[in-house]
């Protein structure tokens, strides 16, 4: 039966808004299952974040785009090549090139999932490139209401290793519900708006094992000579009839947690209902007004001027990200896809570290929890909440 993840971690590995720094990379994040790893967003360089990061790039199962703009895309091609045993360009004096990539089709299919344009970017960015991939991969779209339930937004071929079983997913109710589910965790994912088609993508864990209390058990095991190791599977929270007659009944089990990674919005009320009672809502705050903490404020902006030029370029103020978060009951919330104006140094840098407290404290006063501002390399735990 089983059983919760041993771990279940994010890395960040790029927190910029449109424009990267030394310090802030563009959009990227790991999130870590026990041995698997999952990647939302690949912006430009992600593959090399992955190469300073304790996250393995062999292990990338499966990566979610959140929209199609080149700060969360850009990185995707570079990254396929260096997973599926990629070689750009012809070999020297090779008749057919494809023959010096050996192709094993049999391996899992590396599934990309993102919005309509995903498969056509992927597709003419191999095949402009001249890559050849060694192994396949898959790409399922989240179509809107609007959007053709067919095609493919290209007459373009299937690259030799794109796997024909790409789902063209369309909504329900508003949302996309259950795009992966395997006995240990599920996703679903609804539209959040911005500027362009955008995912909000929300990672639940299947119910995991109850507390056990050995003292409720143990003496009944003992009194009719059952076998202790009958536990574990109490544990799981089955059912035993011991030789008496007596029932004993596991702990039931819990929910498993909550990852809600949103892309760039300036309103993600559409995945509201998926996003409740969240273990952690990691949600962009690309613009903020600071009077007297940013020396960049200018004289003429009011907290208001600043929110409607952010909403106008699809973005969030940390106040917003704030609402958000209370309003789905989160249990925390992590900020990111910061401007380029708000250095990621915070750890070394006191000035970094007056800005992005005072961002997260903008954030925390609506939210009423504690809020995190994401920094490039950041790993965050998401425990289980207490039975
Ligand atoms: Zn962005
Ligand atoms: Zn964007």
């Amino acid at each position: 039966m089983r059983g919760a993840f041993t771990d279940v971690q994010l890395t960040f590995l790029g927190t910029a808004s449109a424009q990267p720094s030394t310090t802030r990379n563009h959009s990227s994040l790991a999130l870590r299952l026990g041995s698997d790893v999952w990647l939302f967003d690949c912006g430009e360089a992600t593959q090399h974040r992955l190469q300073h990061s304790t996250v393995k790039m062999g292990k990338i199962e499966k990566i979610f785009i959140t929209h199609t703009h080149g700060d969360h895309i850009f990185g995707l091609i570079p990254l396929l090549a260096g997973l599926l045993n990629g070689a750009g360009g012809a070999a020297d004096g090779a008749e057919d090139p494809r023959d010096y990539v050996p192709i094993d089709l049999d391996k899992p299919a590396v599934e990309i999932y993102g919005p309509l344009g995903t498969r056509a970017y992927v597709r003419t960015g191999l095949k402009y490139t001249h890559s050849l991939l060694g192994s396949p991969y898959v790409v399922h779209e989240l179509r809107l209401p609007w959007e053709s339930p067919t095609g493919d937004h290209t007459e373009m071929p299937p690259h030799r290793v794109e796997s024909p079983s790409g789902r063209n997913i369309q909504q329900v109710d508003g949302v996309w519900p259950n795009i992966y589910q395997d006995a240990r965790v599920s996703v679903s994912a609804a539209p959040i708006l911005h500027s362009v088609p955008c995912v909000g993508y929300v990672v639940l864990e299947a119910d995991v094992p109850g507390k056990i209390d050995p003292k409720k058990y143990i003496p009944e095991l003992k009194r009719t000579k059952t076998p202790l190791t009958i536990m574990s599977h109490l544990q799981q929270g089955g059912s035993i009839e011991l030789s008496d007659g007596t029932i004993l009944h596991g702990p039931p089990r819990r929910p498993g947690r909550k990852v809600v990674v949103l892309g760039d919005t300036y309103d993600p009320s559409a995945i509201v209902p998926l996003a409740l009672n969240a273990d952690v809502v990691i949600h962009e705050a690309t613009n903020a007004h600071l009077p007297g903490v940013d020396p960049a404020t200018k004289d003429d902006e009011t907290y208001e001027s600043v929110e409607a030029r952010t909403k106008s370029r699809g973005h969030s103020t940390p106040q917003m990200a704030g609402i958000f978060a209370k309003r789905v009951g989160a249990r925390r919330l992590i900020l990111n896809h910061f401007s380029a104006r708000y250095a990621g140094n915070d750890d070394v840098d006191a000035e970094a570290r007056t800005v992005m407290q005072a961002i997260g404290a903008l954030a925390a006063k609506e939210y009423g929890g504690d809020v995190v501002c994401a920094r490039d390399f950041m790993s965050v735990n998401v425990a289980l909440p207490a039975p």
